[in-house]
This record gives structure tokens, sequence and C-alpha cells, in this order.
């Protein structure tokens, strides 16, 4: 069996789980994440196919008052 012919579908919430912008791989867990007071995080990924390393980030909206 050749896992590289099992293709994971696009989903429309896959936010948690980028793909390497270079090879197009999966990721699956962020090498690390930093919280900003301001209300960012940043999730530093490390591609296991291709080494190529790109950081995500997200904004945590404070809840409405
Ligand atoms: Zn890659």
């Amino acid at each position: 069996m050749d896992i590289r012919t099992a293709f994971y579908a696009p989903s429309s919430a896959d936010l948690s789980r980028p793909k390497c912008p270079r090879c197009g791989s999966v990721l699956f867990a962020a090498e690390r994440s930093t919280f900003n007071p301001n209300g960012r995080i940043r999730h530093t990924w490390s591609c296991d196919e291709c080494g190529n390393e790109f950081v995500t980030s997200i904004t945590i909206l404070p809840p409405q008052a």
C-alpha cells in the first residue's frame, strides 16, 4: 500500500490543518504556537515532506459586550 495515493478531500472547515504552500502536503500539528496579548495566535508549521516552514495566524476577537 502506498499512503501517498490517499488524498485528503478539501474541506471548507480545514482551518486547523493547513496545506504546505510548497508541496501541498497536509500538516496535522503545529511545530509551536505563540499567543499574542492583542488577540492573535501564531502557529508555526514545519512540513514533514519538504521541510518548508511557514506561519499561520488567527485573530481571536474579544467577546461582544
Ligand atoms: Zn511541504
